[in-house]
């Protein structure tokens, strides 16, 4: 089958592997429908070391069952299935919490240890842990809302849940990639009053502000603080969703919280230690965060998706087949597209 390898920083190829096969008696295989880049996809984009094996990459898809291993007793062929980005066996302490990534005996599509699914087809460890199986006939703008479950949406929902989002509150979205504009609907949906987005993007903003965002703060660093302090009547946002990964990113996500407030931080980080130690502990503001439980979200968000309620799948804003990724990539590096998607 032909599949997405990246080789090094910059160095995305599309080649033939050998067919995904179920290894384990738990495995199901499924052909891809629709997978995606993501932003966290960008990390190794400008950063890996070159590896002569190569990485298949990409950890969002949905698909369709084509076989299953002899112990998978929920997952059928032929199923439309969501596959979140990490596996999990759906037993364990912390899949009973919710926490299904850090599935004790779980792991993520997309490394060099399970191949991803930029490619025609995927194994999945732990199929009946893993996949969620969707009884719909999806059309096209269905299919991209649903692959957004298998992880933007999903991980905008975990950074307004981090964040603590309610009624009536105040929310600030550091960062207008997919998950940021994800976290305007998450943030919207659970019925926050003020939804600010920190962006510079028109294309972006525009979007989020579809989505729900009532303000737009196009400054960095200082100048941002102080806007939304402006925006805020001098007192920063009960609620930041930081969703860049970024030491800048984060300082800013902690200086506009106000007093008392949390941070529900979804980038994946790029250094070693927290920044905003200071301001984080005399403003009581809560930094809490991490790999998004997307799987324990897909029963809380699937219905608004089905109704139309929420239409995340606008974050696509190109499709192109398996030949198209390496300028997917390319597109999303240098902010020309949002979020690519991919029907191989
Ligand atoms: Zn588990």
């Amino acid at each position: 089958m032909r599949a997405t390898v990246m080789y090094g920083a910059g160095d995305v190829r599309i080649e033939n592997v050998p067919d995904p096969k179920i290894i384990e008696a738990t495995d199901a295989v499924i052909r891809v429908t629709r997978a995606c880049i993501c932003g966290s996809d960008l990390w190794p984009y400008q950063k890996m070391e070159r590896s002569d094996t190569g990485r298949v990459m990409g950890h969002e898809a949905i698909g369709v069952v084509e076989d299953v291993g002899a112990e998978v007793r929920t997952i059928k062929r032929d199923d439309l299935v969501i596959m979140p980005f990490a596996f999990s066996d759906g037993t364990c302490a912390f899949c009973h919490d919710g926490l299904q990534t850090s599935c004790i005996h779980g792991g993520f599509f997309g490394t060099t240890e399970v191949a991803g699914a930029q490619a025609e087809a995927v194994r999945i460890p732990l199929a009946d842990g893993t996949l969620f199986p969707v009884d719909a006939d999806a059309d096209e703008a269905l299919l991209a809302s649903l692959l957004t479950l298998s992880d933007v949406m999903g991980t905008g929902h975990h950074a307004a849940i981090i964040a603590r989002v309610a009624p009536g509150k105040s929310v600030a979205v550091v960062g207008d990639g997919a998950v940021g504009l994800c976290g305007v609907i998450a943030a919207k949906r659970l019925g926050a009053e003020q939804i600010i987005i920190l962006g510079r993007h028109a294309d972006r903003v525009a979007l989020a502000k579809d989505f729900g965002a009532t303000d737009v703060v196009s400054e960095r660093g200082e100048g941002a603080m102080e806007r939304v302090r402006e925006l805020t009547g001098g007192y920063g946002v009960h609620s930041v969703l930081e969703c860049v990964g970024l030491e800048s990113a984060v300082n800013t996500a902690i200086s506009i919280a106000r007093p008392g407030g949390a941070v529900g931080r979804v980038g994946v980080p790029q250094e070693q230690t927290i920044p905003g130690s200071e301001p984080a502990f005399y403003n009581n503001v809560t930094v809490g965060g991490g790999p998004a439980p997307v799987r324990a979200y897909i029963e809380e968000l699937l219905p608004d998706v089905l109704e139309g309620n929420i239409q995340p799948g606008r974050v696509f804003d190109r499709n192109v087949g398996l030949d198209g990724v390496p300028d997917g990539y390319r597109a999303m590096n240098e902010r020309k597209a949002i979020k690519v998607m991919v029907t191989p």
